[in-house]
């Protein structure tokens, strides 16, 4: 293992790996486009999984979408110094982390980790990684997100309400990004993306 995967910190690329930290509020499409950018864009990209106290979803797996720890666990690694960055997102009793072991896995296989986090947690993680390549991901409009949120119908006004807020709160941090991509297009905000990682890739040659 060189110095530039250790858990100290270092350098965002090896030889060949990099970290790559995207993030938006909810309800800008986060999810739908790294997933389509996962499919389309030909580059060694890996998916950071995180670790969460958070309960698992309907159709979501251990290992896949998250690693779901209790509590107890997730702070006793916390205090082990395991996390790059772990924070308690928007507010609520939940915990959210970067593993360095993600990041030790990807870097040894060259591969370009890829970290979809909250803001928070990739302000920290810039710090951590200064090179880091940085998207964060807008909606169209602020009537957009807020339709979109309403749209899933799945949280009370209450709930609904503290994620707007956060949402303007993460907006207004969006220019400590190196990249904005505005995703009122499915496909061009993912061929946008493909561009800033290929382009990147070039430089690094
Ligand atoms: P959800 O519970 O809907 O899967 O995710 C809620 C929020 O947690 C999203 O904004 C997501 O970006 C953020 N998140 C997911 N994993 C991490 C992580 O490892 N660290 C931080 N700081 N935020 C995360």
């Amino acid at each position: 293992m060189t110095d530039d995967t250790n858990t100290t910190g270092g350098n965002a690329a090896t030889k060949n790996g990099k970290v790559v930290i995207v993030s938006g509020p909810s309800g800008a499409g986060k999810t739908t486009v790294m997933r389509r950018v996962f499919e389309k864009c030909p580059l060694p990209l890996r998916h950071s999984v995180s670790a969460t106290t958070r309960p698992p979803r309907a159709g979501e797996l251990d290992g896949r979408d998250y690693y779901f720890l209790a509590p107890e666990d997730f702070d006793a690694r916390r205090k082990r110094g395991e996390f790059l960055e772990c924070f308690a997102v928007f507010g609520r009793d939940y915990w959210y982390g970067t593993l360095w072991s993600e990041i030790r896995k990807g870097f040894a296989a060259g591969e370009w980790v890829v970290l979809e986090i909250d803001v928070q947690g990739a302000l920290a993680a810039m710090e951590r990684f200064p090179d880091a390549l940085s998207i964060f991901i807008r909606p169209g409009s602020f009537a957009e997100l807020e339709k979109r949120l309403r749209g899933r119908g799945t949280e009370s006004e209450e709930a609904l309400e503290r994620r707007l807020e956060r949402a303007k709160h993460e907006l207004k941090l969006a220019d400590r990004y190196r990249h904005q991509v505005i995703n009122d297009d499915l496909d061009r905000a993912v061929a946008e993306i493909c561009d800033i990682l290929t382009s990147e890739r070039e430089k690094k040659r």
